[in-house]
């Protein structure tokens, strides 16, 4: 199959191109993103050939419905990856918490967080294309916490690929950074750099400018790409764990065949919902998706006004970080799919240029037949967080997001509820720790992990235990007029 651009063709790249090339050089016309040219129909027969396989052969079928340009051979050793979950036949597995409420439990990969869900198998199956092409890419990446680290893990000594991982010093939680500067593996490289989030990722974008940084790298035959949400090979497996959600509720005979059921994603950069909306196009049974936001509520604003407006708007700190977030990529690609590309690239041009866009209200009212949104405050998180522990269920602060969303949005009480839980409690223990002790005291990682594991009787796994014992690898941290040389200085 074909993917094209949600921004229309520019004359100069290509009017079509195979998901090999889109996720190699995921950069498109006029800024755009790539997008599959006809979302394929999975209808009931599909849902029952799935009730008795595995995780992997779901994700094989949904994978193969796209048609893509990779052989199987690739595409089943990609997914072997899976294997470095907590259990591979069941990597997301789906836990019931009340009647009508169940958690979609996305962080049971090396890194402890939902973005492992993509990154494990899109890393290997980017890098075997770089390596059967005989390409190098570099893969640059900013992050205040969780791409960073499943990024690292997933691109370590593979052949055709480089990282560079920009992360604000002092802007992580202990185990973020850890999990960062203990990684080892000749392709990586990760860099402090003194300032914010905003300061990390606006020194990406001015290297990706530099013409004097794009001679280095052409000079060395290096090609950029890149592993954040605008790639849809991460979007392709984003789409497979909604699948396997409403699969579970018919194992665990919650729901019968064709029943609705009630979506809810914490929600930063729209991929993780983007998937379930594609799912819901390819036939999946659901009610709506409701996205669940933090105080940076802009994507609130986006679909219950058909507003998206960031003028004077500065971006709050809150203890859900991951969807701290002012431009949400993601949601171009369902402009595209409702407005078409004429309109997106408008709406776009009107965000860039002016700082906002507005939709019409007949593409509002499309978007609403898809889509509710709410956000709710820290405050809010957790008092959620304490209020489940005591009823037995430990979540983390993005997961709390979802439970204002569950109590205010569904219209019909009758259906079930899968909320997506994208961090395990040992990723953000400090602010789950105030949330048990219903305290404002600063502790270190290390401290809310043990007091927690106590409290609780929970078991901090390996992968963030060993964090404290494992030799630091990357110790730099640069001011950022040093980064093109720092960078220039690693690829050689
Ligand atoms: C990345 C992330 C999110 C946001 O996901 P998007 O796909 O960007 O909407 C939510 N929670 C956690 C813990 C994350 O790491």
């Amino acid at each position: 199959m074909s993917f094209i651009e949600t921004r229309g063709n520019d004359g100069v790249k290509p009017q079509e191109v195979e998901f090999s090339d889109a996720i190699l050089n995921p950069s498109s016309s006029f800024g755009g993103l790539y997008v599959p040219k006809v979302i394929p129909k999975l209808g009931e027969e599909f849902l029952t050939k799935h009730l008795h396989t595995s995780y992997k052969e779901l994700a094989f079928d949904i994978l193969k419905a796209f048609e893509i340009d990779i052989d199987d051979t690739t595409i089943n050793e990609a997914l072997a990856l899976y294997d470095n979950f907590d259990d591979s036949s069941n990597p997301s597995p789906v836990v019931k918490i009340k009647d009508d409420l169940f958690v979609n439990e996305q962080y049971h990969g090396p890194t402890r967080a939902f973005k492992d869900m993509a990154l494990q198998p899109f890393g290997y199956i980017l890098s075997s294309l770089a390596k059967k092409r005989g390409e190098e890419y570099l893969i640059l990446a900013a992050t205040s916490g969780d791409t960073g680290p499943a990024a690292l893990n997933t691109f370590k000594n593979k052949e055709g690929i480089k990282v560079v991982c920009l992360y604000p010093h002092g802007g992580t939680s202990d185990v973020q950074k850890l999990q960062m500067i203990t990684e080892d593996g000749e392709n990586l490289k990760v860099i402090g750099i003194n300032g914010n989030f905003d300061d990390a990722q606006n020194a990406l974008k001015n290297l990706l400018a530099s013409q004097s940084f794009k001679n280095e790298l052409k000079k060395d035959g290096i090609s950029l790409s890149a592993a954040n949400s605008v790639n849809f090979g991460r979007i392709i497996f984003q789409i497979v764990y909604h699948f396997q959600s409403y699969l579970e509720l018919l194992r665990q005979d919650e729901i019968k065949l064709g029943e609705k059921i009630y979506i809810n994603v914490p929600s930063g950069n729209f991929g993780n919902v983007l998937g379930a909306y594609y799912a819901q196009k390819m036939g999946l049974p659901v009610e709506k998706l409701l996205v669940s936001s933090n105080e940076n509520n802009i994507l609130t604003q986006w679909l219950t006004l058909g507003i998206y407006d960031i003028r004077g708007k500065v971006l709050k700190l809150t203890k859900s970080p991951a969807m701290d977030i002012l431009k949400s990529s993601n949601i171009e690609r369902v402009i595209y799919d409702i407005c078409g590309a004429v309109r997106t690239k408008e709406l776009m041009e009107d965000l860039n240029t002016k700082g906002h866009f507005e939709h019409t209200k007949e593409e509002l009212e499309v978007l609403q037949k898809y889509f509710s949104a709410t956000y709710s405050d820290d405050a809010y998180g957790l008092e959620t967080i304490k209020t489940f522990v005591d009823e037995g269920y430990l979540m983390d602060p993005h997961t709390a997001t979802c439970i204002k969303a569950y109590e205010e949005l569904r219209e019909n009480k009758n259906l079930k509820t899968v909320i997506y839980s994208t961090a395990e409690w040992t990723k953000f223990s400090p602010t789950v720790l105030n949330a048990l002790n219903e305290d404002n005291n600063k502790y270190s990682d290390r401290e809310a992990l043990e007091a927690i594991s106590k409290k609780l009787n929970l078991k901090i796994p390996a992968q963030i235990e060993e964090l404290f014992s494992s030799p630091i690898i990357h110790d730099s941290v640069i001011n950022i007029k040093d980064l093109e040389k720092k960078i220039i200085v690693f690829l050689k």
